[in-house]
């Protein structure tokens, strides 16, 4: 494998709700995930907006349900993605903050900052978040971080795997490699095991997060990496489970105390924070009680819960997750029996019932909880992110991952009905070819339409491109035309289609660029998040300013009281001293108002009046 980037390489799991960061050490021949500066190893993707300042990660987080409509979630679930699209529709509905349709039918988010409307993208959300572990990661390294290998689900549809490139470059990534975090997880745990990868391994990996759940299959084979196959529900997680508990407990409520909190945004982002908290304490305990103060009305919320009654809540979403993974083994033609690992990725494969079900499921077989769901996949991408780095991995010389196409593709030629070249799953690069016949008599051109999905009916997959073959010789309909598909290790398509008889071709490469940012927007975007960096660190320093300036108000007053300097000053250094304390209090309660300089000049002030008088008072 070519080895082209040089300086620090890291890993990010760009998760839905969290998200993570690794880098590979090469002398301790590990990952080391990198802790943020709260102290966790994963961050909220989380980004909110105040009247002063912007926030990312766990501060984001913490004040979501104090600031509702301008703490932004979920970027990922809008990312390379139509407004229109009925995913983002019904996404829409949940959410607190506002989403409109702008350009081209993409989905431009609506925040107030600073008092004033801003529009922006699900990139430029996404790229705050990887500012973010970038940042974590830079001041781990105590060196900047350029290179980065960023994780995707994978179900993620070329659009998707583009803007998150997008998103990388805006926040100053060079990103090296996009990877499916199932295949990441597997790397992270196939690593651990080499040793044993010399006969033919079959891994089977859950990762059931916060919102989204993913299945794969993968082979193991001389390090060799082989994706079988991908099955998964891009809404379940979580955060469906902390939705079901919400709803058990606001009519648990209601049969209490007959009021009905519905109609109550804010309670029930109360009740459903306590919710998770809840499910997260019943993955460790049999039972846990739920609290909340003056939730509705100034009634208090106090419920408890027991692990069985959680896991009949959700018993009809685990089931699912089961059918999932029988899906995914029929799509891959393999059996429960072949799988030589069942890998848990992602944090509710931590919730017992669902390691049964699983664990059933395989007829008993243990599974692999060795690695830390929550960093699992972000080990891997630091793992990818070693290998494609100058140097590589010590040891582990022949590492090579193959990736497949994570939706079937084909074509539509006249009739709504989607005609599969390509199905999912299979290997790139890849050249196929398909013979089609024309729909129509003495038909002279054909429209060729390219798709990706896995519905039945073109309409309701996602149109690529489209493009004309003309020049037929007049015949009746079901006259032959040749459609090859090739795909390049880069996942670059080309589709090509050729007459026989005359030998007319006509081709088209699908790029996406409608979808993607010109380089002329993301170099815009690129100055409106140092432009965000910068009005962040100036609003990082005047508070500095602010406190110093309490500070100082505060530990003179001490010192005044303590000496008892005070009742022995005359009555004009008093009014002076009062005087001057009275401005300064006066600009801090103004609250952010001010600039930093009125606050540095106040506190220069300050210590001219009294620095003097307790120089005197000795
Ligand atoms: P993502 O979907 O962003 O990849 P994660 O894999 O980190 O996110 O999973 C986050 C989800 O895991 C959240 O819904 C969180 O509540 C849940 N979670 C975290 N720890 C536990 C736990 N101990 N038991 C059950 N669920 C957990
Ligand atoms: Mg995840």
């Amino acid at each position: 494998m070519k080895r082209r980037y040089e300086g620090f390489a890291v890993g990010i799991d760009l998760g839905t709700t969290y998200s993570c960061v690794g880098v590979w050490q090469d002398q301790q021949s590990r990952v080391e995930i990198i802790h943020n500066d709260q102290g966790n190893k994963t961050t909220p993707s989380f980004v909110a907006f105040t009247e002063n300042q912007r926030l990312i990660g766990d501060v984001a987080h913490n004040q979501a349900s104090t600031n509702p409509q301008n703490t932004i979630f979920d970027a990922k679930r809008l990312i390379g993605r139509k407004f229109s699209d009925a995913v983002v529709q019904k996404d829409i509905m949940l959410w607190p903050f506002k989403v409109i349709p702008g350009v081209n039918d993409k989905p431009i988010i609506i925040v107030n900052y600073k008092g004033e409307e801003k529009q922006l993208s699900a990139e430029e959300i996404s790229s705050m978040v990887l500012t973010k572990m970038r940042e974590t990661a830079e001041a781990y390294l105590e060196s900047p971080v350029k290179n980065a290998v960023i994780t995707v689900p994978a179900y993620f549809s070329d659009a998707q795997r583009k803007a998150t490139i997008d998103a990388g470059t805006i926040a100053g990534l060079n990103v090296m490699w996009i990877i499916n975090e199932p295949t990441a997880a597997a790397l992270a745990y196939g690593l651990d095991k080499r040793s044993n990868c010399d006969a033919e391994r079959n891994i089977c990996v859950f990762d059931l997060g916060g919102g989204t759940f993913d299945v794969s299959l993968l082979t193991i084979k001389d390090k060799v990496f082989q994706v079988r196959a991908t099955a998964g529900n891009t809404h379940l997680g979580g955060m469906d489970f902390d939705n079901r508990m919400v709803d058990y407990f606001v009519k648990e409520f209601k049969k209490k105390n007959k009021v009905d909190i519905t109609g109550n945004p804010k309670a029930l982002r109360r009740l459903r924070a306590a919710c998770e908290r809840a499910k997260r304490t019943l993955s460790f305990a049999v039972d846990t009680t739920i609290e909340v103060d003056a939730l509705f009305q100034g009634i208090d919320f106090c419920f408890s819960i027991s692990r069985v009654r959680f896991e009949n809540i959700n018993m009809e979403l685990f089931e699912e997750c089961m059918e999932t993974v029988d899906k995914c083994l029929n799509d891959a033609k393999m059996t429960k029996s072949s799988i030589h690992d069942v890998v848990l990725v992602g944090g509710c494969s931590r919730i017992p019932k669902v390691q049964q079900l699983l664990q059933d499921y395989f007829n008993g077989k243990d599974l692999c909880k060795s690695i830390n769901p929550d960093e699992a996949v972000a080990c891997g991408a630091a793992v990818q992110a070693a290998l494609l780095s100058e140097g590589g991995i010590k040891n582990v010389p022949n590492l090579v991952l193959m990736d497949v196409t994570p939706l079937s593709l084909g074509i539509a030629t006249g009739i709504d009905v989607m005609n599969v070249v390509i199905p999912r799953n299979t290997n790139i690069p890849i050249k196929k070819t398909k013979r089609y016949s024309t729909p129509k008599d003495n038909a002279v051109r054909v429209s060729i339409n390219v798709y990706e999905g896995e519905r039945a009916r073109v309409g309701d997959n996602n149109l690529l491109g489209s493009f004309w073959l003309s020049g037929f010789p007049r015949a009746p309909r079901g006259h032959p035309l040749d459609v090859c598909f090739g795909i390049d290790e880069n996942g670059i398509i080309t589709v090509s289609a050729e007459e026989k008889t005359t030998g007319n071709k006509n081709r088209i490469t699908i790029t996406n660029d409608k979808e993607r940012m010109s380089s002329e927007e993301i170099k815009r975007l690129i100055q409106e998040a140092e432009k965000y960096q910068a009005e962040d660190k100036k609003y990082l320093s005047k508070v500095s300013a602010m406190i110093a300036l309490d500070d100082y108000v505060y530990s003179t007053r001490h010192t005044l009281k303590k000496k008892d300097i005070y009742s022995k000053l005359s009555s004009q250094e008093k009014e002076k001293i009062n005087s001057a304390i009275e401005k300064a209090r006066n600009l801090l309660d103004d609250d952010y108002q001010q600039e930093e300089d009125v606050f540095v000049d106040c506190l220069e002030d300050l210590k001219s009046i009294f620095e003097p008088i307790i120089a005197k008072s000795g």
